[in-house]
């Protein structure tokens, strides 16, 4: 067999309504497929700035046109020497090796007539548990009804105080998650200061408590803060989540299924965390239907999968592009049995959404972006005053 072409598809999947002037945050997906000479066709998605994602998979063209797509470890080191040239490869070097590779399992699957969890191994389980996300009591509660038995929250203002309400509404039965998106708003001690404040939640994880880019500074976090500390998601390839590994850094890796290199870099990853006692919580707060199925099959042969980080209902469009949807049922996916992936991609769909923007725009200046000293002025390390009034106590108390 021997891959013929390959075809992207770019779409839009949220915040179309662009609005001059306003913030605007554009999240595409991009998906891919991988034609072969013997008629089966592979289906992969690329995250990790998806819009320059989509052109570094047409530049892969021409590297994996003519290789026989079984050879999957093979063409994926290709892929990575051929692209050197160009530095590090960062995410969107690894968000397009990522859906090619992820396209070339599914292909392997479709060729010998299993699915995809069968080639890593077998499964471990049938059924994959999935969290949501709220932010009030009153979503969470939504989420509790819905059936899930897992919810994170995010944000950084008063977060202990928005967890007790979430906890007292929800119950100790629901596992409860801190997501502090790896923030310009946290300095280590904030971090620990919260991190601390949280302990008594008996939480599942506390996620990115300070940026990914210092990890020396998640270190000192570990340190200090008696919750299990889980990161990764902005990181590509093996060498990217290495010390946050190895060191121990974190007791859940946390690999973007868009963006870390593909399936067969999980499954790297996955086994190294072993190894360490680590689980694996993939991320997938901005990724597509193609990467969270990709994300089931890895959880569903490997030891130490924790749980699936799932958007379930935020855009209407991810029930519309694939074919078959995910179903969350009793909070657990179903692992899916058809040969490969067992997903395809309505193609009409993903062509009716194009692309618009792939960046969070902030606003103008004088309508209360930039203003020095807040959340709004953009900075990547902010200032004291915006982060004590994120920890300050509520008046009345
Ligand atoms: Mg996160």
């Amino acid at each position: 067999m021997k891959i013929v072409d390959i075809k992207t598809f770019l779409m839009m999947a949220g915040s179309p309504d662009k609005k001059e002037g306003s913030s605007w945050s554009a999240r595409n997906w991009c998906f891919v497929k991988v034609y072969t000479d013997e008629g089966i066709v592979g289906i992969g998605e690329g995250s990790g700035w998806p819009r320059v994602v989509q052109t570094a998979i047409e530049d892969l063209r021409p590297v994996i046109v003519g290789e026989d797509p079984t050879n999957i470890e093979k063409i994926w080191q290709k892929m990575l020497v051929s692209t050197m040239g160009n530095g590090m490869t960062g995410t969107p070097g690894s968000g397009a090796m990522n859906a090619i590779d992820m396209a070339l399992w599914d292909i392997k699957g479709k060729a010998l007539g299993t699915p995809v969890w069968n080639l890593l191994g077998g499964k471990v389980r049938d059924r994959i548990r999935a969290y949501g996300h709220a932010k009030t009591p009153e979503r969470a509660i939504e989420l509790k009804e819905q059936g899930l038995t897992a919810i994170k929250t995010g944000g950084v203002h008063r977060t202990a105080d928005q967890v007790e309400a979430i906890r007292k509404a929800v119950g100790d039965e629901i596992d409860l998650m801190v997501d502090a998106h790896g923030p310009p708003w946290y300095n280590v001690k904030d971090a620990i200061i919260v991190g601390k404040s949280l302990e008594q939640f008996n939480l599942l994880f506390y996620e990115d408590p300070v940026p990914p880019d210092n990890v020396d500074a998640l270190r000192r976090v570990q340190d200090n803060v008696d919750i299990p500390i889980a990161a990764g998601e902005r990181h590509s390839h093996i060498w990217g989540v290495r010390r946050l590994i190895e060191e121990e850094i974190v007791d859940v890796v946390q690999p973007d299924t868009g963006r870390i290199g593909g399936i067969s870099q999980m499954m790297k990853i996955a086994a190294m965390a072993e190894a360490h006692y680590i689980s694996v919580a993939p991320h997938s707060g901005s990724l597509g239907p193609i990467a969270e199925y990709a994300a089931i099959h890895v959880l569903a042969a490997i030891p130490n999968a924790l749980i699936l980080e799932r958007v379930h209902d935020d855009v209407a469009v991810r029930y519309e592009v694939t074919l078959p949807h995910i179903d969350t049922v009793d909070g657990h996916i179903e692992v899916p049995d058809k040969p490969g992936l067992g997903v395809d991609i309505d193609e009409n769909v993903a062509l009716a959404h194009p692309s618009q923007g792939n960046t969070t725009t902030p606003g103008k200046e004088g309508d209360g972006n930039y203003e020095p000293g807040t959340y709004n002025e953009h900075l990547y390390v902010q200032t004291r005053y915006r982060r004590q009034a994120n920890l300050r106590p509520p008046a009345s108390s």
